[in-house]
C-alpha cells in the first residue's frame, strides 16, 4: 500500500454507513478509499466488546453479533439523536459513543495509511437528517477527536463523486440512495463545474434492512418459528439467514440455504416472486419521496439526464425494475454504490482543503426540510389556537441562508417569550420534529416596543444557529437551544468524554487475529456434525498458534484458516 502525501490540509471524508462505514482521502489521483486493518475499504458499522474486555470494531464485531450478541452491537445509526441507549456487557453506550469508536478506528486507519495524524474530516449524513441528528454526529466526531469541516449530504456526495467523472458536461441528476436503514431522493444540477442540490426528499425509517426483516418474518413462517419463543439468538440467526437469502436474490430467481434448528438441518427457499410480493409495502413507500423531489425541483422525470443509485440495497432487482419502470430508462451505476459516497465525500473534503486539481468545482447545498415554530392563530375574539406551524426557512433553500422574523408576547407584563422550533412539513407542529425551545428574554424597562427579531441561520452543514434581536436595544444575542429531545448538554459530552478516553480498544495490528477467530466461531454455530467438529479443531489449533506469539506463524495460520473459511462459503452476512 503505497503512502503518499495530501497537498495541503490533511481532511478525510468519512461515509458513517448504517451497515458498513468508509474513509477516503483526495489525492493527486484524486478521491481514492483507505483500507481498514484488514485490508478491506468496507469497515462494518459493529462495535463490542472482545473476551479479552477491549473494543472491537468492524468486522469482527459484526461476526461476534451471533455469537455474542449481549456484547456486541450493530445498526446504532438509527438511534442518532435520541437517548436510547445500547447496552454492552454492563455498561451503557450512547449512540454517539458507538459512532465514534468506529470514527476512531477509521481514523487510526487512514492515519496509517496517509502517515501523519488526522484531526479532521468532512462525514456525510443522510440528507433527511435532522437538526438534533445532525449536532449528535457532530458529538460522536468529538468524542473520536476529529473535528468536523462540514457535513455533506449522502445524496451530495454521491453525485459530486459522478459529476466529477464529466464535469463539462451540463447534466441533472437524481440519485437514489437505499442504504441499511435509511432511503433518500436528491435532484441536482451540475453546469461549467458548479454543482447545485435543487431537491432533496426521503423517508429516515426505510431501508435494506426492512427487506431483511420482511423476509426473516417470512422464514420464521415458513420454520414454523413463534416469535415469542424465539431467543435473542435464534432471532439473530434468522435475520442473517433472510440476509443471505435476499443477496442471492439480487443474482438469481430463487434463493436455498440449510438452516439449523434444534439441532437439525432444514432446507429453505424464497422466490424471488415471492420475496418481492411480501416486500411490496416497502418498494411502494419508495415512490412518494421521488416524485416529491421531481415536483419540488419543479421538473418532470424525462427533465433528468443521469439516473444513479447508490446504497447496497439498491442491487435489489425489485428496486432497480422500480427505477426503471418510473423513467423508463436503467439507472447508472458505474461507481460501486457502496463506494461513491465515500468518494464523493473525499472530493468534499479536497475542496475544502482547496486542492489545485478542485479548481474550478463548486458546491452548493440545499437544506432539506423547512424550520419554523410554533405559533397561535386567531379563530375568533381572543380565542387562539396553539399548534401551528409557521415556516421560517423553507425546505431546498441555498445554505448557508438565513431568515428572520419578528415575534412579539401576546400579554402585557411577558418577560420572555417561549419560542418553540420544530421541523418539517406539516402545518401541525405535532406531524414535526420538536428541535428544541429557545428563551427569549424581553427588555424590562422599555414598554413601548417589545418586538424581537427571531434570526436561523442554517450553516452549509445543515445546522441550526438562531440570534435574537429585540427592536428597543439592538442588541444580537447568540441563542442556545434547550430541551432538545434527544441530544447532550454540553455538561454530558464532557462526562463522556473521559469515559470513553478510558476505554480499551483492542490494538489494530491484532484486529486481523480477532476476526478470524469470529468467522471461526460464526461458522461452528451454523454447521453440524463432522462439518463442525472439523471447525471446532481449527480454533483450537488456532489458538495454540496464537500462544507462540510467533508473528510469521500466525500470519500463515490465519491465511490458511481463511482459505478454508472461503471454500465453506456459507458465511454470515449482516
Ligand atoms: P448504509 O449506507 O446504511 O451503511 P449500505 O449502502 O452499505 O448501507 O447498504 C446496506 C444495505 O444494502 C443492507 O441492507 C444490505 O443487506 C443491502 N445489500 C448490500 N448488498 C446487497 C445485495 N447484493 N443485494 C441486496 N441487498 C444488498
Ligand atoms: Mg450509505
Amino acid at each position: 500500500m503505497g503512502q503518499r502525501e495530501m497537498s495541503g490540509k490533511a481532511i478525510i471524508g468519512i461515509d458513517l454507513g448504517t451497515t458498513n462505514s468508509l474513509v477516503a482521502a483526495f489525492g493527486p489521483d484524486g478521491p481514492t478509499l483507505i483500507p481498514n486493518a484488514l485490508g478491506e475499504v468496507m469497515t462494518p458499522s459493529a462495535v463490542g466488546y472482545g473476551d479479552d474486555g477491549a473494543i472491537l470494531v468492524g468486522r469482527p464485531a459484526r461476526d461476534r453479533l451471533l455469537t455474542h450478541p449481549e456484547l456486541t452491537t450493530a445498526r446504532f445509526k438509527r438511534y442518532m439523536g435520541t437517548h436510547h441507549e445500547v447496552v454492552l456487557g454492563k455498561k451503557g453506550f450512547r449512540p454517539e459513543e458507538l459512532s465514534s469508536l468506529l470514527l476512531r478506528s477509521l481514523r487510526a486507519d487512514a492515519e496509517t495509511h496517509l502517515g501523519h495524524p488526522v484531526e479532521e474530516a468532512v462525514i456525510s449524513v443522510p440528507a433527511y437528517f435532522n437538526d438534533v441528528q445532525r449536532k449528535a454526529t457532530i458529538t460522536a466526531a468529538e468524542f473520536a477527536g476529529l473535528k468536523v469541516n462540514r457535513l455533506v449530504n449522502e445524496p451530495t456526495a454521491a453525485a459530486l463523486a459522478y459529476g466529477l467523472q464529466d464535469r463539462e458536461a451540463e447534466s441533472t441528476f437524481l440519485v437514489v440512495d437505499l442504504g441499511g436503514g435509511t432511503f433518500d431522493v436528491s435532484i441536482l444540477e451540475m453546469f461549467s463545474g458548479v454543482m447545485e442540490v435543487r431537491a432533496s426528499a426521503g423517508d429516515a425509517f426505510l431501508g435494506g434492512e426492512d427487506f431483511t426483516d420482511a423476509l426473516a418474518a417470512e422464514l420464521g413462517r415458513q420454520l414454523d418459528l413463534q416469535p415469542k419463543d424465539t431467543s435473542r439468538e435464534e432471532g439473530a440467526r434468522l435475520r442473517s439467514l433472510a440476509n443471505r437469502l435476499k443477496h442471492q436474490l439480487s443474482e438469481k430467481a430463487e434463493a436455498t440455504a440449510d438452516y439449523v434448528i434444534k439441532g437439525e438441518g432444514r432446507a429453505v427457499s424464497i422466490t424471488r416472486e415471492k420475496f418481492e410480493e411480501i416486500t411490496d409495502d416497502l418498494l411502494k413507500r419508495m415512490r412518494m419521496p421521488i416524485q416529491r423531489a421531481i415536483s419540488d425541483a419543479s421538473l418532470r422525470a424525462d427533465d433528468l439526464h443521469r439516473i444513479i443509485t447508490v446504497g447496497g440495497a439498491t442491487r435489489m432487482q425489485a428496486v432497480r425494475n422500480l427505477i426503471t419502470r418510473l423513467f423508463k430508462r436503467f439507472p447508472e451505476h458505474s461507481i460501486d454504490p457502496d463506494h461513491v459516497v465515500a468518494l464523493g465525500a473525499a472530493v468534499q473534503a479536497g475542496l475544502a482543503a482547496r486542492h489545485a486539481a478542485l479548481d474550478d468545482v463548486v458546491m452548493t447545498d440545499v437544506c432539506p426540510f423547512t424550520l419554523g415554530y410554533e405559533v397561535s392563530v386567531p379563530l375568533g375574539p381572543n380565542r387562539w389556537e396553539a399548534g401551528h406551524f409557521a415556516p421560517l426557512i423553507e425546505r431546498n433553500t441555498v445554505v448557508p441562508a438565513s431568515r428572520a422574523n419578528d415575534i412579539s408576547p401576546v400579554e402585557q407584563n411577558q418577560r420572555e417569550i417561549n419560542l418553540v422550533i420544530y421541523q418539517g412539513e406539516s402545518p401541525f407542529v405535532r406531524e414535526n420534529v420538536r428541535i428544541g425551545t429557545l428563551r427569549v428574554p424581553l427588555p424590562a424597562d422599555i414598554k413601548a416596543d417589545k418586538t424581537v427579531e427571531v434570526r436561523y441561520t442554517y450553516d452549509t452543514s445543515g445546522i441550526l444557529e438562531v440570534e435574537a434581536t429585540p427592536a428597543a436595544t439592538k442588541k444580537t444575542q447568540r441563542m442556545v437551544i434547550e430541551g432538545t429531545p434527544g441530544s447532550m448538554t454540553r455538561a454530558d459530552i464532557d462526562k463522556r468524554l473521559k469515559e470513553l478516553t478510558a476505554l480499551k480498544i483492542h490494538p489494530r495490528d491484532e484486529q486481523e487475529n480477532a476476526a478470524i477467530i469470529a468467522r471461526l466461531r460464526a461458522a461452528y454455530e451454523n454447521s453440524l456434525g463432522d462439518h463442525r467438529q472439523y471447525i471446532g479443531q481449527l480454533i483450537a489449533q488456532f489458538e495454540a498458534v496464537l500462544h507462540t506469539h510467533d508473528k510469521r506463524n500466525i500470519q500463515d495460520a490465519r491465511t490458511q484458516i481463511g482459505e478454508i473459511l472461503n471454500q465453506f462459503g456459507n458465511e454470515d452476512v449482516f
